[in-house]
């Protein structure tokens, strides 16, 4: 599961760990993408945004972070990612890119997603305030590749999507952000050690004084 988790909150994690749950694997892996410098937020490196995720997955075996784009010195295209864990996992091993409808349904603009179902299966997570109005192209790619079977994708290494359905949670980090900013406390939207985190770093715009 990719994003830039900026901060990381309980929407992207209790998706990650539900989902865990649900196809009964190992582990979810959290992506952090790096951004280009220019579209950083002011005061937050993507070496924090890497750190929130660490400490919020800290206690929970079921969730692990990789760092893997953050480290690289190549974009963080998602098919570069694929690559390197198809390297890392053989051709066998089924790999699910987890992504909420709103990413979704931006895909046809991100980098050759039309490669992906060749390295891996997208599982679709829906998003309260995102319903599914797909353009006529990711539509019919939608309808070219749709399963509902969970069965269908752990017996592949990769071709399929899926559309799941899990606990609405209308939490985003936009929201974090903003609540920051103006003075408020967004504890209980974000793990407490994520929120320890903001403030001793001053992240987005926190300021004790207020
Ligand atoms: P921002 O408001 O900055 O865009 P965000 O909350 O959307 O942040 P991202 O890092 O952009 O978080 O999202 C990473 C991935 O997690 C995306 O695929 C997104 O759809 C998904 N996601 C984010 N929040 C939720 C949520 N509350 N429920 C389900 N999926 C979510
Ligand atoms: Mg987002």
């Amino acid at each position: 599961m990719g994003g830039t988790f900026d901060p990381i909150h309980n929407g992207h994690l209790r998706t990650a760990l539900e989902l865990q749950q649900w196809l009964q694997v190992a582990q979810v892996r959290l992506i952090p993408a790096k951004l280009p410098v220019h579209r950083e937020a002011p005061g937050c490196t993507s070496l924090q945004r890497l750190e929130m995720v660490r400490l919020a997955v800290a206690q929970e075996p079921a969730l692990a972070v990789d760092a893997r784009e953050i480290e690289s010195e190549q974009p963080s295209w998602s098919v570069l990612t694929l690559q390197s864990l198809r390297a890392e996992l053989g051709p066998e091993t089924p790999i699910c890119m987890v992504m909420g409808m709103d990413a979704y349904m931006t895909l046809p603009s991100w980098h050759q997603w039309q490669r992906f179902l060749d390295l891996c299966h997208i599982i679709v997570v829906t998003r309260p305030g995102y319903r599914f109005l797909p353009e006529p192209e990711i539509r019919k790619f939608t309808d070219r590749h749709l399963t509902d079977s969970r069965d269908a994708v752990l017996a592949s290494p990769a071709g399929r999507v899926l559309l799941h359905e899990l606990t609405p949670l209308a939490i985003s980090a936009t929201q974090i952000r903003d609540l920051v900013a103006q003075g408020l406390s967004p504890r209980y939207l974000v793990p407490d050690a994520v929120w320890q985190y903001i403030q001793d770093h001053g992240l987005y715009g926190y300021s004790q004084q207020r």
